[in-house]
């Protein structure tokens, strides 16, 4: 039985939850940050404005921590004193993507967010958007496994005494203030790229995440053993192809029974298009249909519950004394990397 096809987009609600939780979590991360600035502030200026406690959940721009604090863990069994945040926040995202699909990347990343208010924005004015050829989109999607490998190689070559000098010496211990001097004192080669980045997502759905974010890389492996995944009923589909144009991975929904891709946001953009009822679901084994409300709740208890439990444990925030950030933080533009 189907219906017509306004009636299903008027009954499809995940578009409006999935951009819920998108703004909101960018909105999260956009207070964070200046939180985290008036921190910084704070120290820069010997005490003269206003002191405000550091946001842990800064850490989660922090994945090369995160990964060595990982490292560190596996290898010695104990928890990092330093940047144990953005170890539990990539740990939550990783278990998100393998249960839920790559739907950090669809819902929560604020880059991708940014990313696809670019290619709606650059569909709205030119009409559409463009996919490079298949010769070119694949060796430009490896891009990014490859700069996943060189991380991993290089935080895995390291031992658990060479991690914790690391991450307790000058430089890892601001590693967050660097960050944050990275955007706020842009470069001219940082800017330039970032801006050619943006111009590229105006024409290329997902510019960045698609061919070079190696963080994206990693949750679409994890995203690999996920039960979830986009479904279709080759007895219902009509074959009119709109899951397909619309797939911001570029994906052939129209054409697959299941899609198993590495590339797969369970941004369920294809399934509010499909005008034949049932005909595409995100779905766990059986077909058993998973709503955009029960997969944004599943997202939220993860997160939230990573952050209870590692708050209550004590493992969230990073303590040092107020006097070493007082030494540190102004001179955080000299310490270079070890
Ligand atoms: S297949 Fe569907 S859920 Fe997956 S990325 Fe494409 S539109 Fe989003
Ligand atoms: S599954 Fe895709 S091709 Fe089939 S009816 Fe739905 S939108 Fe059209």
């Amino acid at each position: 039985m189907k219906k017509p096809f306004l009636r299903r987009l008027a009954e499809d609600h995940s578009q409006r939850i999935r951009a819920w939780v998108q703004w909101s979590f960018l909105a999260l991360n956009v207070w964070i940050g200046v939180q985290f600035w008036l921190f910084v502030r704070h120290y820069e200026t010997a005490g003269a404005t206003v002191l405000v406690s550091r946001p842990a959940g800064v850490e989660g721009w922090l994945p090369i921590a995160a990964l060595m604090n990982w490292k560190y863990f596996f290898e010695t069994g104990s928890l990092p004193r330093i940047h144990g945040a953005g170890m539990f926040l990539l740990g939550a995202f990783f278990l998100i993507s393998i249960l839920l699909r790559k739907s950090f990347c669809g819902w929560l990343c604020p880059v991708g967010t940014l990313s696809e208010t670019l290619w709606k924005a650059g569909r709205w004015a030119l009409g559409r958007n463009f996919a490079p050829p298949r010769w070119l989109d694949i060796p430009l999607r490896s891009l990014k496994y490859v700069l996943l490998g060189l991380f991993l190689y290089a935080v895995g070559s390291m031992s658990a005494p060479a991690i914790r000098t690391f991450l307790e010496g000058p430089y890892g211990l601001v590693a967050d203030v660097k960050m944050l001097n990275f955007f706020r004192h842009m470069t001219i080669t940082v800017a330039v790229v970032t801006g050619l980045l943006a111009v590229a997502s105006l024409f290329i759905p997902n510019f960045w995440c698609r061919y070079l974010c190696p963080y994206g890389a990693l949750m679409g492996l994890g995203a690999l053993l996920s039960p979830l995944r986009i479904r279709r009923s080759p007895e219902r589909c009509i074959d009119c192809a709109k899951c397909a144009k619309e797939c911001p991975s570029l994906l052939p929904v129209d054409r697959l029974v299941q899609i198993r891709s590495a590339e797969c946001l369970g941004c369920m953009r294809c399934v509010a298009v499909c005008p034949a009822e049932e005909a595409l679901v995100l779905g766990a084994p059986r077909r058993r249909k998973i709503p955009a409300t029960a997969l944004a709740a599943a997202m939220l208890a993860i997160f939230m519950g990573t952050y209870v439990w590692a708050n209550a444990a004590g493992r969230w925030k990073t303590e040092l004394p107020p006097q070493m950030y007082y030494n540190l933080i102004p001179r955080a533009h000299e310490f270079g990397h070890p």
